[in-house]
């Protein structure tokens, strides 16, 4: 434990939330609405709703104090400084990049702090709060906009034009040429074989056919041929999957597959893509693994991977076999029941896909 708390940084939170598949563009303005710290020692922040929030904590070097800070998406207008009381040495709001807002909070000297115990904590689909430091330190309030302001209820958002505006994100996928790809999407397992058996009995074949489905409706209507190796519960045996990609010529192949651990464990949970060979088939793994990542929140990496499955390695154009999550995962399972994260993964699935034809051709 001590070794680990003389890293330079000993602490690392990362809180991600996705309420729906739109995700914003770079270019935004900041979805950081408010910030307030209060007496009781607790951050609170407002941003717009489906924000993606990662927090940092770094201990004091000779240059700063121990500090902690969050990264928004979004553009600051107007990067500035305040001043801080008490435990805080002062506040800064910046950009460290261009399209982000970063809020630093730099505490003073001899502050005792206890990072491995923060937790940021949602409390609502666009406030957040987190406790930095015990109320003991006599701290005046400081902050920037109101933290409790209610959004737009969620019936107001239900108008048509903020379902214009959802559907209109939804299509900003990448484009790509009109009918000149095609793309095989082989759902894994199917008819008896129902793969890999979840919490709750959730089943992988039905799991991946629903992802797939939505994948190959995603990609045509982009203008990309798409076959699915199987449209409903049947037995299909690895070999015909390969011949039917063989046959076709197509572009690219992408297995789907959701997981399960030795002894049904609940705190194994996360995403990973599999490829076989060249560099073809490891850049659609990685475009597909970045994106499936992005509406996984909380699930961990598993990364890109060689793997040696038949269906990657007996099919001539690029192939991938991607790993959604684990239905016997704590974190997963609870999310591939839902259509609503079937739905994200697909569409995360189709987007990379779509940057990899677009990019490679
Ligand atoms: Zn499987």
């Amino acid at each position: 434990m001590i070794k680990f708390l003389d890293n330079k940084f000993f602490c690392y939170l990362s809180i991600f939330l996705f309420l729906n598949t739109s995700i914003p563009s770079v270019k935004s303005a900041s979805s950081l609405a408010a910030w307030a710290i209060k007496t009781n020692g607790v951050l609170e922040l407002r941003t717009k709703s489906n924000t993606n929030l990662k927090a940092y904590f770094q201990k004091a070097n000779q240059i700063y104090g121990d500090r902690f800070w969050v990264d928004f998406p979004g553009e600051l207008a107007n990067p500035r400084k305040i001043k801080g009381n008490g435990p805080i040495k002062e506040i800064r709001l910046g950009k460290p990049n261009n399209g982000k807002t970063r809020l630093v909070i730099e505490f003073k000297k001899n502050t005792y702090l206890n990072p491995l115990t923060w937790r940021m904590v949602g409390v609502d689909q666009n406030r957040w709060r987190i406790k930095l430091f015990n109320p003991k330190y006599s701290f005046k309030k400081i902050g920037e906009g109101l933290v409790d302001k209610k959004t737009r209820n969620t019936k107001a958002n239900k108008n048509s034009s903020y379902m214009i505006k959802r559907n209109h994100d939804y299509l900003q996928l990448p484009k790509v040429k009109q009918n000149k790809f095609s793309v095989i999407i082989d759902p894994g397992h199917g008819g008896p074989d129902p793969g890999a058996i979840g919490i709750g009995g959730i089943r992988e074949t039905d799991v991946v056919l629903e992802v797939s489905k939505i994948v190959k409706k995603l990609l045509s209507d982009k203008g990309v041929k798409v076959k699915l190796t199987r449209k409903n519960e049947v037995d299909l045996d690895l070999f015909p999957r390969v011949s039917i990609a063989n046959k076709t010529n197509a572009d690219i192949f992408v297995s789907i597959h959701a997981n399960a651990s030795r002894g049904k464990r609940r705190d194994i949970n996360g995403l990973e893509t599999f490829y076989f060979r060249g560099w073809k088939g490891r850049l659609l793994a990685k475009k597909i693994q970045k994106q499936i990542l992005r509406v996984s929140p909380g699930s961990p990496d598993r990364g890109v991977k060689q793997g040696r499955f038949y269906v990657i390695k007996n099919t001539r154009m690029p192939a991938v076999l991607v790993e959604i999550g684990f239905l016997t995962g704590r974190i997963d399972a609870r999310r591939l029941e839902k259509t609503t994260h079937r739905k994200r993964l697909a569409y995360a699935i189709a987007k990379g896909i779509l940057e990899y034809l677009s990019k490679v051709g």
